[in-house]
């Protein structure tokens, strides 16, 4: 099995520690004991990096697409072959049961790979003139060094969409990691420069990430901001960007809507989502979190769902038979414990769970509620936990006003065998994205990304390149 090493910063190709010497602590939440330490950045360090990532840019930007996506490739093969290491730290230090890390570890490489190709295909375009003699074009360019702020919960995935789209569309990088779970970002980072990135094309950074946001964000040198975490962070982010006037990709929180019509398979409606609901003990921005069970198939549903819940095996993430793991630190512990005393003491009632397991490392039980009522906060702001919330409605207007009641956007789920009802929930739900009788999110050629309160962007598909490329207009003649 891998061991836990702290973790450096990663700076012009190099691994250091901080100028201060100073570090931070990682916990492994299945046991609450620190594993390791690792470096945290200060304005001498985000410097270097800035420098780093300045200079790299100008070397990177007119290095041919097809030489960026060779090195890319090799990269994703050298994530392949370290791939079951890299999981093993990733559960160590986030929680997450070891069949989803090696999962996380692998889809990683398949990204890699479809940006590295991506890459390739930025094209400009010809526009035909008024005049004869004069030719108009569009070229996509680089838009220069990236600052990207990365969340916990998807240690790898998150930074690995952010990075691929960037170096593809030759940006260079800095990265701010999760300070929770640093290791297998940095084992990511390692595959690239092991793979022959050169020096400052990609640097990696952990500290405290106000500091190290409102330092990078107005810097000169970036000239892009991508961010992935919660809504009020991006909001305070976006409107730095916008004070600066950076572009910025914002990939926010969410409340995702799972609606199932009584004419849909209840028994793999709920098989699905219970899967869907308690991967990565529901520390997914695009969760179901709402379950809207049509009224005449509600209890059978809930009954179902129940069932599934209670057999999730709650454990950590190393053990064979875990099919959840903890969740991630103390903090988000005390927040769903906190909501879910909320919603009970306004009447709602417990299906299942509802409780902390255990009192070392930060084990919360799989968590069915029912009876709610909109004066809760669990049925307004996002949880972010493992907690299933189940309400009954009427017809399709009421389930769309339902649906789209809060200022997020992000992901919706829904269960038919009518296609008049998929096609009017294609149309009426907002969000920036809606997978019907399936779960068919986040692959690398798909757009994912949110509308309204969740943010604006895409981190899939070819608008994500897109994020890193601006576009110039040349118009000649004469010559
Ligand atoms: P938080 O709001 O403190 O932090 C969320 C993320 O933003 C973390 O990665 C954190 O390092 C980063 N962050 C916080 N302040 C920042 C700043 N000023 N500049 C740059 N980065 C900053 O919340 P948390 O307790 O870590 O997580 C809980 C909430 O975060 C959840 O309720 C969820 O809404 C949201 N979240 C969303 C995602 C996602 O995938 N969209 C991922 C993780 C967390």
């Amino acid at each position: 099995m891998a061991m836990y090493e702290d973790v450096l910063l990663f700076i012009n190709g190099t691994w250091k520690q901080s100028r201060s010497g100073e570090t931070i602590s990682i916990i492994n939440p299945a046991t609450g004991s620190e594993i390791g330490r690792v470096a945290k950045a200060g304005q001498g360090d985000l410097d270097e990096a800035l420098d780093a990532a300045g200079a790299a840019f100008l070397l990177w930007r007119d290095t041919s697409a097809f030489e960026r996506g060779k090195i890319m490739r090799k990269a994703a093969d050298l994530l392949r072959e370290r791939a079951e290491a890299i999981a093993h730290l990733m559960t160590m230090e986030q929680g997450k049961i070891l069949p989803e890390a090696r999962m996380e570890t692998l889809a990683a490489a398949d990204i890699i790979d479809w940006f590295a190709e991506e890459g390739r295909r930025a094209y400009g375009r010809l526009i035909p003139a008024r005049r004869p003699g004069v030719s108009q074009m569009v070229v996509q360019e680089p838009v220069g060094p990236v600052a990207a702020f990365t969340p916990w919960n998807f240690p790898i995935n998150q930074v690995v969409r952010k990075l691929s789209a960037a170096i593809s569309a030759g940006c260079s990088i800095i990265i701010k990691g999760p300070e929770e779970t640093p290791r297998s970002p940095a084992e990511l980072i390692r595959c690239f420069h092991d793979a022959g990135v050169p020096a400052g094309v990609i640097n990696l950074v952990y500290g405290v990430p106000s500091e190290i946001s409102e330092y990078l964000i107005p810097h000169p040198v970036i000239r892009k901001i991508s961010f992935t975490g919660s809504v009020p962070v991006g909001k305070h982010l976006a409107a730095l960007a916008g004070l600066h006037m950076k572009r910025s990709t914002m990939e926010l929180g969410g409340h995702g809507p799972a609606i199932v019509f009584g004419d849909a398979n209840i028994d793999e409606a709920s098989k699905t989502l219970v899967a869907a609901k308690f991967r990565n003990a529901g520390q997914v921005c695009v969760s179901p979190t709402r379950f809207l069970i049509e009224e005449k198939v509600f209890d059978e549903f809930v009954e179902k769902f129940t069932a599934g819940a209670r057999q999730v095996k709650v454990g950590d993430g190393l053990a064979a038979d875990s099919t959840m793991g903890p969740l991630v630190n103390e903090r988000r512990l005390t927040a769903i414990e906190s909501l879910v005393a909320d919603a009970t003491s306004k009447g709602a009632k417990l299906e299942t769970g509802g409780s902390r397991i255990g009192n070392q490392g930060y084990f919360f039980e799989p968590t069915v509620l029912s009876n709610l009522d909109l004066s809760m906060r669990v049925l307004n702001e996002e949880p972010f936990g493992p907690l299933a919330l189940m309400m009954p409605f009427r017809g399709i207007d009421e389930v769309i006003t339902e649906a789209n009641r809060l200022p997020f956007g992000l992901a919706a789920y829904a269960w038919t065998s009518s296609g008049e009802t998929a096609t009017r929930l294609g149309q009426g739900i907002e969000s920036g994205m809606i997978t019907i009788n399936h779960l068919g999110l986040a692959l690398p050629e798909v757009p994912f990304g949110g509308i309204k309160d969740s943010g604006y962007g895409s981190e899939g598909g070819s608008e994500a390149i897109g994020a890193y490329l601006n576009q110039k207009f040349i118009s000649r003649t004469g010559v």
